[in-house]
């Protein structure tokens, strides 16, 4: 019985799991790491190809299931954990970077992938299935419907590939929404890289909770309007007409305004 709760649809169509372990393509000495095993249906396929797989499962009425069912990989290890609080560097072994896959719970996806994104420096990729529009908003550019603060933070950590959808039907129960497998790899280097990524947040943050207001207002407590001029932005625009880097721009000039103040500052108090 699938429980609501822990987002559980079961994956039972082997055409679809083959074509989500063949896009992962796991090699033997991988460090695979899998979020909601389930019961087991893309699980069983990566085991037969990487025995050493580990799983993250939160609802602890699956782990014996999982265990009976598997009890013949002996380095088979589940974690009963929520993947939500999970520290995933705990995993790395020999400074070998993280492979994580999953049929992720819908009703967890964007802050579970907020959390992996904060760890992306263990990580060599992720393959994640999603409802569709989830992927949609983590490739989004500027300009697009869904461009907003998912997209943006994914794409600041990581190069966003959506690789096909999967309907309904795949799964059981059967889930109200399309979903999708997209495949997110951490950039070796930033390309934009913000000075300070707590300031970087607030300001995308700030940004989208007024996403149909122009910059002068959404922005409006945090910059000027000669600043964002300064910076050759125009104010006029919305927050989905500003690229990536046009928000690390923002975000770097707000860092070095503080770093001026509090110098100020400390030369008033001598
Ligand atoms: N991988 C299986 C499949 O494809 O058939 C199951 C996918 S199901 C959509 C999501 C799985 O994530 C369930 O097994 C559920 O119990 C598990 N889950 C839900 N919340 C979780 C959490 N916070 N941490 C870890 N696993 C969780």
């Amino acid at each position: 019985q699938a429980r609501k709760r822990f987002g559980q649809n079961f994956l039972h169509d082997p055409g679809v799991i083959e074509r989500i372990v063949r896009a992962i393509n796991p090699k033997p000495d991988d460090a695979i790491v899998e979020i909601g095993p389930g019961l087991g249906a893309i699980t069983e396929e990566i085991l037969a190809i990487n025995p050493k797989l580990q799983v993250v499962e939160l609802d602890r009425d699956l782990i014996p299931v999982l265990r009976t069912k598997f009890f013949n990989y002996p380095d088979f290890r589940i974690h009963e954990a929520d993947a939500l609080k999970f520290d995933f560097s705990q995993l790395v072994e020999n400074g070998k970077r993280l492979r994580i896959i999953g049929n992720l719970p819908y009703n967890i996806s964007t802050p579970l992938i907020f959390h992996l994104l904060s760890q992306a420096g263990v990580v060599q990729d992720m393959h994640f299935m999603l409802q569709k529009e989830v992927v949609q908003r983590l490739a989004a550019v500027s300009g697009d419907n869904n461009y907003g603060r998912l997209g943006i933070m994914a794409q600041y950590f990581c190069k966003v590939q959506p690789l096909f959808e999967v309907g309904p039907g795949a799964f059981r129960p059967a889930p109200k929404v399309d979903s999708a497998i997209v495949r997110l790899v951490p950039h070796e280097t930033l390309p934009y890289p913000a000075k300070d990524l707590s300031t970087l947040q607030a300001v995308v943050r700030t940004a989208f909770n007024a996403r149909r207001k122009t910059l002068r207002k959404a922005l409006g407590g945090m910059v000027t309007v000669d600043q964002l001029q300064g910076l050759g932005i125009d104010d006029g625009l919305r927050p989905e007409n500003l690229s990536l880097a046009d928000f690390v721009r923002i975000a770097d000039l707000l860092v070095d305004q503080k770093v001026r103040e509090s110098s100020n500052n400390e030369a008033g108090n001598d």
